[in-house]
Order: structure tokens, then sequence, then C-alpha cells
């Protein structure tokens, strides 16, 4: 997506003014559109490196800033690089209630550090709450856990040497501290296999027990209501 900002023309962008983007307010992936674009005069005056774009989200019409690195200075144009750095980044979520207490806060600063595209503080963050949860689990559980990784690889279809590293992070805690060196992709993998082993491991049995219980409550009210009938 070129973005040009002519001296006459002022903003022109390829992708037809609009592109899609996950918002980080209604984390919907709405198409956003350009609302304030800086002036190529004002621009042109300080050369700055990098300018920011507002654009509206159409789901939600909330501001989405933008910050994009300028490509060129010319006579009758500005072109900015297509690349851009979301200022602010939508929120990653987990159902964090059924973890253990210190992994649960452990993660939700794991998906803090990714929400903030800082992959490698996510990946140190990411063996933390994975120790952290392995601790409170017995032989069984962990090779359960162990399973339902390797699972999660299966169904995903990732390849060995993409997870490795992956694999490394979360099952080799205690030995040193020689994490690989992750980047967006791999941490977006790391992201979705850790959450989906956290929820099979804690979430999923603890949301069907507890469900279970509330209907043994009710179970058992309706009994006394009917002998006391
Ligand atoms: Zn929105």
């Amino acid at each position: 997506m070129a973005i040009i900002i002519g001296k006459e023309t002022g903003f022109k962008s390829e992708a037809n003014e609009k592109f899609g983007l996950k918002c980080p307010y209604c984390d919907i992936y709405a198409y956003m559109s350009p609302q304030s674009v800086p002036s190529f005069d004002n621009l042109t005056q300080t050369r700055p490196k990098h300018a920011g774009l507002v654009y509206e989200c159409d789901a939600c019409r909330a501001p989405v800033f933008l910050r994009f690195a300028v490509q060129t200075y010319a006579e009758d144009k500005i072109e900015l690089s297509p690349n851009f750095t979301e200022l602010e980044r939508p929120k990653e979520r987990f159902n964090f209630s059924y973890l253990p207490e210190q992994t649960g806060l452990l993660f939700r600063e794991a998906l803090s550090c990714y929400s903030n595209n800082n992959f490698n503080a996510f990946a140190s963050m990411c063996r933390r709450s994975s120790a952290a949860a392995l601790l409170v689990m017995d032989e069984t559980e962990k090779l359960k856990a162990f399973d339902e990784l390797l699972a999660a690889q299966k169904i995903a279809n990732i390849d060995d040497e993409t997870f490795g590293p992956i694999k490394d992070i979360i099952f080799s805690a205690g030995e040193g501290d020689d994490l690989p060196i992750v980047n967006r992709a791999q941490a977006g993998i790391l992201l979705e296999v850790l959450k989906d082993m956290f929820y099979q491991c804690f979430v999923r049995p603890g949301k069907l027990n507890r469900a279970i219980k509330v209907r043994q409550v009710f179970s058992q009210d309706d009994d006394q209501i009917q002998s006391s009938a």
C-alpha cells in the first residue's frame, strides 16, 4: 500500500484509500479510512523521518493512529513506506480466571508484551508462565500438557523446524536462559499453541467441573422441593 502525499493532489493511496486492520478498540477486522493526514507543506518544512496518520475504523468510528516512515521527499510529492507501526494494538484476551494464580499473573504480562510487539519479551514471559503452570502439575498432568502441545502442532500442521523453538520455550524450563530469538510469525504461533495448551489443561476442565457442580446444586434443590411437596 504505497501512500503518496502530493503537493497539488494531496493524499493518495494505492489501496483505494481503505485497507483492513484489526481495530484496537472494537477488536473487529474492519476497513480503515483516512481521517487526518499531514499536509505536503507542513512535512516539507520540517522533513521528519516519520509521519503520523489517523484512520477511522469503519466498524466503531474510533480513531486509529498509524506511523509511517517517509521514503522520499520530492519536489511535488512525498512517498511514505508501505509498512506502518500501529501505535495501539488490539489487546490479546484469555480466560485468566481458570489459570493457577501465578500462571495467570505471568501470562497476563506475556500477552501485554505481545500486544506491544515485544516478541522476545513475550517469549520470555511465556517460558515463565509455562514453568509456573508445570510447577502445579503432577507427572500425569505434565504428560497430558505435552500431548496437547503436540496435538496442536498436528492440528495446525506446523513443521518440526518451526515448532522446535516454540516447544523449547514452553517445555525447557530450568535448562538455562538460552531462549531462541523469535520473530513476529513465530511469536504468533507460540501465542496460539500456549493459549490452546492452557485452555485444554486448565480452562476446559475448570469450566466443565463448574458447570456440572451447578447442575448438581439445581438437581438437589429440585429433589428437596419434590420431597417437601
Ligand atoms: Zn473499531
